[in-house]
């Protein structure tokens, strides 16, 4: 495997940031993941504007053009004969004796590695339905930059894996759900309406929950954004999450209580295969 490190391209098992980098000693950076598709990228300008949204929350640089950067995405996918799977890129304020306030005229460290990963997996798990367990939500207060400070959610999918479960679902301290440790929420909710948290709360604006959005008006499906709590999660008819890796995953189980009659549910299934379409056709 082949990464792109700081303008050049090393071998992934060797390929190093220096120790004074401030994404390992502060978390000071950000990050996006975009799905591949047949060697494609997937919502690259959705991406690709909430990266230049997230550096400049933190005043780090732009590092290059869009133009630039999508031939190193390119390029990087190409190195890994990655047909399907992710890229990643990490963006960090760079490298600089370590002091909490910001360097001055330092370039911005940027990483990007690409895997394959086997659709067929997720297909399989996507058909049976996923398990899922809620945990607390006590991330910080700007979760809408997407930072590479992803403790708390680590600790949270650790916590569902330790369960045998497949994501984490937060919940706020009044007991609303908030959003997956590394995706969006949605229910069908008793009523048959689907709802997903608002982009006012303290949560991430995916990427794909937008493109769910969309698609969702398309389909003339009755959509409240509004948030919901972990009881009505557990009496929905579905519950799914969203987002770029995964796609739309259903969650049949949450905290060992069966959702509607523990298989994925229409709503779920037809937006799944709905993205899925799009993503396809529109990855350039
Ligand atoms: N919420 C969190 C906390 C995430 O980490 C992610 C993705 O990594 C998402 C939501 C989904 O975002 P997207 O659809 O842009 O991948």
């Amino acid at each position: 495997r082949i990464a792109y490190v700081n303008g050049t391209y090393q071998p992934h098992n060797n390929a190093t940031v220096h120790i004074e980098d401030r994404g390992f000693q502060f978390a000071d950076g950000v990050y996006e993941v975009w799905s591949v598709f047949d060697g494609k990228l997937a919502d690259f300008e959705g991406h690709l504007s909430r990266l230049a949204r997230s550096l400049t929350e933190l005043r780090i640089p732009i590092p290059m053009t869009a133009q630039a950067l999508g031939q190193v995405l390119k390029e990087t996918i190409r190195r890994n004969r990655v047909r399907n799977g992710i890229v990643y890129l990490q963006v960090t304020r760079g490298t600089a004796p370590r002091d909490h306030a910001f360097p001055q005229d330092t370039p911005p460290s940027v990483v990007v590695t690409a895997k394959s990963l086997d659709l067929r997996k997720g297909e399989a798990l996507a058909a049976k339905g996923a398990a899922g367990v809620t945990h607390p939500d006590i991330r910080w207060g700007r979760c809408d930059i997407k930072t590479v400070g992803l403790l708390p959610n680590a600790l949270a999918k650790q916590a569902a894996r330790e369960r045998g479960a497949y994501e984490a679902i937060l919940f706020d301290e009044m007991g609303m759900v908030t959003e997956g440790s590394s995706t969006n929420a949605w229910i069908v909710d008793e009523n048959g309406r689907l709802r997903t948290r608002d982009t006012q709360a303290n949560i991430l604006r995916g990427i794909t929950r937008a493109a769910i959005l969309k698609l969702v008006e398309a389909e003339g499906i009755e959509l409240d954004e509004r948030a919901f709590s972990v009881e009505e999660a557990k009496r929905a008819r579905e519950v799914f999450v969203t987002a770029a890796s995964s796609f739309v995953m259903p969650i049949v189980s949450l905290d060992g209580t069966r959702i509607g009659d523990g298989k994925p549910g229409p709503i779920a299934t037809r937006l799944r295969e709905v993205y899925l379409e799009q993503a396809r056709r529109e990855a350039i």
